[in-house]
This record gives C-alpha cells, sequence and structure tokens, in this order.
C-alpha cells in the first residue's frame, strides 16, 4: 500500500487542483488536499509532511488566483471557501506533523527495545499463559484451597500445562540455548522442558495460583552441544496484564560461574578435610609421645623380669619387682589414654530447645550444591507433630550433614538415572526420628558390621570417623542410630533422639 501512496497522492493533488480551477462548483474542493497530506504519513517524514501542506496551501491559493483573475463577482463567497480549505490543510499539516513525530519516537523506542530483546545475552520467552490462568481458575473453582490441595485433585495436571500455554515470541540466545530452530521447535520441545522439571513446576504453580508478580528458579537443561547446562530462569507476570497474556520469561545461563562457585566450594572443603587430617595427625603425635614412655618401662621391665626368671635360681622377688613396675606403668599409660579423652570431650555439648524439622531444612541447604551437581532429586517428608527435643543444634546438624553426605556419595557411584534422597521425620509420643533414605547400592555384609567402626571406610579419601561421630553424638543425646539397607534397593538412616521433658520445655 505504501509502495503506491506517493502515486496517490500526486494523482489525488493533481484531480483536486484540476477541478478547484477548472470548475466553478460552489464547495470547497480544495479541502480534499487533506487526503493528500494523510496519505503523505505513509511515506514522507516530519519535514516532508511540512512541505507537501505547504504545497497543498500553494496550489489551493494558485487555483484561486487563476480562476478569479477575471471575475471579480463571487469573490467573496470563493475567497472564504479558499480559506476555509487552507485552514483545513494547515490543521491537517499540523496534525500530521505530530503524528509523525510521535510515531518517529515510537519506532525508536520500538527498534531499541527489538535490539535488546534480540542481541542481549538472556534467553527471553514471551509467553501467553491465558490457558494455564483459566485452567487454574477451574480448579479453584473445583473446589480446590491451594496448590497442594490441587496436586492431589488432580495429579497430573503437569501434563496439561504445555496444551494451556503459548510461545508468542523468543529471541536467538533462547533459541540457542534450548539448539531449537525456529520459534515453532521450541514450542513443541515445551512438553519435555516441563515435564523434566516436575519438582520445580508444581512450585512455579503456586506461583501462578498465589498471583505473584513472578517466580524464580534455577535448573539444568540440555545445551546445544549435549552439555549439562545450568540456568537461572524467571518468569515474570505483570501487573497491568493480569489475564496473563504477556509473560516474559528469562532465562541466563549461569554455568560458568557455578562451575567457578564449585571450585571454591569444594577447594574449601578440601581445606576443612586436610584440616581435620592435620590435626589427627597432631593428636596421633602426641598420643604416641605420651604413651611411648610408659610403653618403653614396661618392654624394659619385661625383659629385666624374664632375665631374673631365666636365672638358674630365679630371683622371684625381683620378678615380683618387675612386675609391679609393669603394672604401675600399664596403669599410667591408661591413665594418659583417660586424660586424652577428657581432653577430646572438652568442648562440652551446648543444650538448647531443638526442633529437628528445622535443622533438616536449614542443614539440606548448605548441600544444595553436591545435591544439584549429582543431579539427587530431594523429596522432603517432614511431620507436623514433630516433639521438640534438647540439644546442641550444631551436633546434630553434624550428624545429618554427615548422613545426607554419605548418601549423596553413595548415589554418586550409580549410574541409575533417578537418584532419590528422602528425608523424613516422624514424632511419636516418646521421640523425634529422622530418617534419610537414599536409592544408592546399599552396604554389602561387611560394610554392615563395621559400618559405625572408627577408621572404617570404603572410600579413597575417606576418614571413616563419619558414622562413628554420628553416633557418639546421637548416644550423648540420649538417643540411637540403626541403619538398614536392601543391596542394590539403598540404604536408610534411622536416629531417634527422645522428646523433651515437659518441664524443659516450658
Ligand atoms: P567416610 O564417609 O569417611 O567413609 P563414614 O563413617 O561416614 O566415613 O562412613 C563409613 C562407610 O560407610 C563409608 O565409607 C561407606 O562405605 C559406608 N556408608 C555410609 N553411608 C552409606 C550409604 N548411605 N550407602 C552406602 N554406604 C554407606
Amino acid at each position: 500500500m505504501s509502495r503506491f501512496s506517493p502515486l496517490a497522492a500526486i494523482l489525488i493533488a493533481l484531480a483536486v487542483f484540476l477541478l478547484d480551477t477548472l470548475t466553478k462548483l460552489d464547495i470547497a474542493i480544495a479541502v480534499l488536499y487533506v487526503a493528500v497530506v494523510l496519505l503523505a504519513l505513509n511515506f514522507a517524514g516530519q519535514i516532508g509532511i511540512v512541505l507537501i501542506g505547504a504545497g497543498c496551501m500553494g496550489l489551493t491559493a494558485l487555483s484561486f488566483l487563476i480562476s478569479h483573475s477575471d471575475d471579480l463577482i463571487e469573490l467573496e463567497d470563493s475567497l472564504a471557501r479558499c480559506l476555509v480549505s487552507l485552514a483545513a490543510i494547515a490543521i491537517a499539516t499540523l496534525l500530521g506533523f505530530r503524528l509523525k513525530t510521535s510515531m518517529n519516537v515510537l519506532a525508536e523506542s520500538e527498534l531499541r527495545y527489538r535490539t535488546i530483546f534480540l542481541a542481549t545475552g538472556v534467553g527471553i520467552l514471551q509467553m501467553d499463559f491465558r490457558g494455564l490462568k483459566d485452567a487454574i481458575e477451574k480448579l479453584k473453582s473445583g473446589g480446590a484451597r491451594d496448590i497442594d490441595q490441587a496436586q492431589e485433585l488432580d495429579p497430573g495436571f503437569v501434563h496439561k500445562i504445555p496444551k494451556t500455554i503459548r510461545l508468542i515470541n523468543a529471541n536467538e540466545t533462547a533459541l540457542k540455548m534450548f539448539n531449537a530452530a525456529d520459534i515453532t521447535s521450541l514450542e513443541r520441545m515445551l512438553p519435555t522442558i516441563i515435564t523434566a522439571h516436575m519438582d520445580k513446576t508444581w512450585k512455579f504453580l503456586a506461583a501462578v495460583w498465589d498471583g505473584d508478580p513472578g517466580y524464580e528458579a534455577e535448573t539444568v537443561i540440555d545445551g546445544a552441544e549435549g552439555q549439562r547446562l545450568k540456568v537461572l530462569y524467571n518468569v515474570a507476570f505483570p501487573a497491568d496484564r493480569p489475564a496473563l497474556d504477556m509473560v516474559l520469561v528469562s532465562i541466563m545461563d549461569v554455568t560458568a560461574r557455578r562451575a567457578a562457585e564449585n571450585q571454591l566450594h569444594s577447594a574449601r572443603t578440601e581445606l576443612a578435610h586436610v584440616a581435620r587430617v592435620a590435626t589427627l595427625g597432631e593428636l596421633t603425635v602426641s598420643i604416641a609421645h605420651e604413651l611411648n614412655q610408659p610403653l618403653a618401662a614396661i618392654v624394659a621391665n619385661g625383659g629385666a623380669g624374664l632375665r631374673w626368671l631365666k636365672r638358674d635360681e630365679p630371683d622371684l622377688a625381683k620378678v615380683q619387682s618387675s612386675m609391679e613396675s609393669m603394672i604401675a606403668d600399664a596403669k599410667r599409660a591408661s591413665e594418659i589414654i583417660k586424660n586424652l579423652r577428657a581432653l577430646s570431650k572438652k568442648s562440652s555439648p551446648v543444650a538448647g530447645h531443638v526442633n529437628l524439622n528445622e535443622v533438616l531444612e536449614e542443614t539440606v541447604a548448605l548441600v544444595h550444591r553436591e545435591i544439584d551437581i549429582n543431579r539427587v532429586s530431594l523429596h522432603f517428608a517432614l511431620a507436623t507433630n514433630l516433639p521438640q527435643v534438647t540439644g546442641d543444634r550444631v551436633q546434630l546438624q553434624q550428624v545429618i550433614l554427615n548422613l545426607v553426605l554419605n548418601a549423596i556419595q553413595a548415589m554418586s557411584q550409580t549410574t541409575e538415572n533417578i537418584r532419590e534422597l528422602l528425608i523424613e521425620s516422624i514424632g511419636d509420643e516418646q521421640a523425634a526420628h529422622v530418617k534419610i533414605h537414599d536409592n544408592g547400592p546399599g552396604l554389602t555384609p561387611e560394610t554392615r558390621k563395621k559400618l559405625f567402626s572408627p577408621f572404617y571406610t570404603t572410600k579413597p579419601e575417606g576418614m571413616g570417623m563419619g558414622l562413628s561421630i554420628c553416633r557418639s553424638i546421637v548416644a550423648a543425646h540420649g538417643g540411637s542410630i540403626t541403619a538398614d539397607s536392601q543391596p542394590g534397593l539403598g540404604t536408610t538412616f534411622e536416629f531417634t533422639i527422645p522428646k523433651e521433658a515437659e518441664a524443659e520445655a516450658a
């Protein structure tokens, strides 16, 4: 249309000029120049519109002069018509000029946002969630109070999501991230992408359900070259579009950043490990040093006693004295061991009221990186009636941390695609129970026997102290710890801490 606009404008201008000049109609024909100015909006710039407007006004005046040069009768009426036409053209030119100015500003801003949209390093999807919003409204009117209840009523709801949302647009970065040729093929991939992140999808639905302004989460996707990409995504529900017809999903590749963080984290863990080994080394040296003396004395006295015995006439009094010295040295050695034990118990536990559910959640948050790196799917089943216990929060955290890390390490050896870690708490009249289930390789009969023994480990870099420390911490809290395992199906560690006395809890 705009290709023919200049030609159409010229033809109209010519037709109006001829009609205006050659006919003697009693109407302001020149008003039709307004159409020329309006057509000019399609092809001329701001200055062009002003020039065309001025040209039309000039033609109007010219027609007036030509057609009235010889007759002065009816001059008044014609002049009035000419002035009306000139005013109409001037107003149309002014409005056209202003319209063109705002069109230019709009086009510029559109270009700016388009450039940002296309060229940014963040993947952006423009989506229409109206269908999803309607489906959620239906669940609400079906009686579901919240998303948890909706999940119970319709567990397969997440599978219906792809049919309720539409992908309107996606930028280059997003297409590259998902290795999609175009928007249609990316839209076709949506069901797979959504179901692969099912555990997070319910949380996302909760945000839509609650009318939150947005939802943010981190997840792992398969990159263009088959590599695993860690991405941070944000789904923004603009407040001025409550129908959710324009939802923006931005996706940022944070693989390199997380890799650097993980390196830092493992360097720290390594350092802590080295520090632990070094402390243990120091302890060993000091134990050896302390014990060396009485042990050497025992050996010396034993040797002397034997010599007195081996004489032709054994000197039993000397043998007796050697043996008494041996006993005294052995007692000294045992005294040293007792002192060392007392020393290691020096940091007496700090007793306080502890809610094990809270400790479980905050401890697992500490190892979210290990959970992600090993692609472990984490589930909580926490009892709402869990009794409070009395104990040292930090020590109990140490127990949970050790059990969770052991479970993750055990599962990382399996090629099993779905690595499931279930953290459960159960409350009863007497105690709070915590169960950590994994679907790792399980325990061999030998491991099962030695599991809690100090220094027993099957890991190349293990210390074998974790479970023995867990057992002493749990025992110091008046509880117990057990392990149950089905080879090939995983292991469950359970520890129990007695409920705190009523008087204490108050
Ligand atoms: P470490 O972790 O340093 O080896 P631990 O005392 O924590 O020391 O664990 C001792 C051993 O028990 C481990 O080396 C491993 O063989 C076994 N183990 C612990 N937890 C599990 C588990 N969840 N699944 C299978 N084996 C386990």
